[in-house]
């Protein structure tokens, strides 16, 4: 061990285990002074959204217990973010700054700043990489250039050297003797505006990722491969916020997962197994995209789809945020989003169809909507997501792949307990009529309690008319989509 100390800037890494810049940082200096810095307007046009603070808040508390237990201390500071981490160097003594490596745009042009300030000020900068199983240039195709397509990505994952195991927590942490008043936790949750309470649903920190992670691998993996489309059964990690916030890293989950595919041969926990491995590699692909286009959060990779003519409805818009589209599947996943910051993955197709194609509304509002309101948002992943529903994106759905939100309520919520968990007017509604109540004869509805109109609403759009009309659209600009 080296004399002197070194601070480690935590920032979507808030773990302790396989943390290559902490673990790196502990094993070569004497000392050691963990900090986050608190600076949401250095994020650019995506700073955290309400869940995300809130997430955050709850994360950190987490984690400065589990510091504490090391012997450390977690500081947290306010940004500007390069004069905060000068201040704390110096007042810590540290002669080095670790981190593990961000990839969203704003955040590497900050860390690129960051990292010229520092060393302008003879502080030395080690950075690392923790937050997937292969950096985003890691993989190109046989000419060199990026991927487009996931398939061939992911093959190409499959067969490149294989990932490097997790490292271990250090077990023990040194503070420097001198540390700055910061901030506390909660003083980030207070700058938050009005969201749900994270802490009824969830568990935010390492500990609570870990107890997540253990929990799919005994209860759920065997079945996730069928289970993992219906919302109403639990048959998904539900990890997406502990893995944005880096509570549980990629390599750990792969880890996991790879140990059951090899132990169980072809058994059918194996097959779920490897579902899972595959969806880390579409979080995977969402990163090399975003690397390699980074304008794609504001607008399309496809950039014929910049003509495309969206249209403008407000009411349209707050209705579907509301979720009271009449859509009863879209409005539970909605509502769903509202009340606890996640929304299942088959529903979160749904609700994009309904804005993108029936309503024609720009996948950006639903984008921004969802980075407000999801405490798993991750530039990534939600704009990867949102343009392959909207059709403009790598590998996106067809654009005349338009989602029956009836019809894909009845096939993957067939008695409608998801729709009743986030819709109680329609508690009382027989199942037949749960995905599309404006068909229910009148003496169903009057039985159930319903005036549509009144308790529900009636839909927002015709989906059939609707659909034509999407055709209709994006058919026209055939020559420009494809
Ligand atoms: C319109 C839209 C927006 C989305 N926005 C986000 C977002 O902001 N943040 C986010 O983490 N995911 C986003 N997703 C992807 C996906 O819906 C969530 O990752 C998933 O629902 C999280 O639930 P889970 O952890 O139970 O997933 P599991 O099925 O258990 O999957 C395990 C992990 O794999 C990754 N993963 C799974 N599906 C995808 C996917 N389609 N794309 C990329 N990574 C995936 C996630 O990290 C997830 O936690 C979005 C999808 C759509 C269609």
């Amino acid at each position: 061990m080296g004399t002197g100390t070194a601070v480690v800037w935590l920032r979507n890494d808030l773990r302790l285990s396989d943390n290559p810049a902490l673990s790196a940082a502990a094993e070569s200096y004497d000392s050691v002074a963990p900090v986050f810095v608190w600076s949401p307007d250095e994020a650019g046009a995506w700073s955290p959204g309400t869940a995300s603070r809130s997430w955050l808040a709850l994360s950190l508390a987490s984690l400065f217990v589990d510091i504490g237990r090391l012997g450390g201390h977690l500081s947290i500071l306010a940004g500007p973010t390069a004069s905060a981490l000068l201040a704390f160097a110096r007042t810590t003594g540290a002669t080095a700054v670790y981190w593990n490596r961000r990839y969203e745009p704003a955040l590497a042009a900050l860390d690129a700043h960051v990292e010229r300030r520092l060393a302008a000020a003879g502080v030395r900068v080690h950075v690392f990489a923790g937050s997937l199983l292969r950096e985003p240039e890691a993989l190109t195709t046989g000419s060199g250039s990026p991927y487009q397509v996931f398939t061939p990505f992911m093959n190409a994952g499959l067969r490149a050297a294989p990932v490097d195991p997790p490292i271990a927590a250090p077990s023990l942490l040194v503070s420097p003797h001198a540390l700055p008043a910061g901030l506390r936790p909660q003083d980030i949750a207070g700058t938050s505006r009005s969201g749900p309470d994270l802490s009824i649903h969830w568990s935010p920190g390492e500990s609570g990722a870990a107890s997540a992670a253990a929990s799919f691998f005994s209860e759920i993996v065997g079945d996730y491969g069928e289970n993992r489309n219906h919302p109403d059964r639990l048959g998904t990690s539900r990890l997406s916020p502990h893995i944005a916030f880096g509570e549980i890293s990629p390599r750990t989950l792969l880890q996991r997962a790879n140990a059951i595919v090899s132990c169980n041969g072809s058994c059918h926990i194996s097959a779920g197994a490897e579902a899972f491995v595959r969806q880390l590699h579409w979080r995977e692909f969402a990163y090399h995209l975003l690397h390699y286009h980074p304008h794609t959060p504001e607008r399309p990779l496809r950039a014929r789809f910049d003509v495309f003519p969206w249209s403008r409805d407000p009411d349209a818009l707050e209705a579907w945020q509301s979720g009271m589209t009449g859509y009863p599947i879209v409005d539970a996943g909605m509502r769903e989003l509202l009340a606890t910051g996640w929304m299942h993955n088959r529903v979160r197709m749904l609700v994009a169809s309904l804005l993108t194609k029936d309503l024609l509304l720009p996948w950006v509002d639903g984008a921004r909507w969802f980075w407000e309101r999801l405490a798993d948002a991750d530039l990534a992943n939600n704009t990867f997501g949102w343009q392959w529903v909207a059709g403009c994106g790598a590998d996106a759905a067809p654009y005349f792949r338009i989602f029956n939100p009836v019809l894909q309520g009845e096939r993957f919520d067939t008695d409608g307990a998801y729709v009743k968990r986030w819709i109680p007017e329609l508690e009382a509604l027989p199942a037949a009529w749960v995905h599309r109540p404006w068909g229910a004869p009148s003496g169903v509805l009057a039985s159930a309690g319903i005036t549509l109109g009144r308790e529900y609403p009636q839909p927002i759009v015709d989906h059939a008319s609707a659909r034509l009309r999407a055709l209709a659209v994006y058919g026209s600009l055939r020559d420009i989509v494809k």
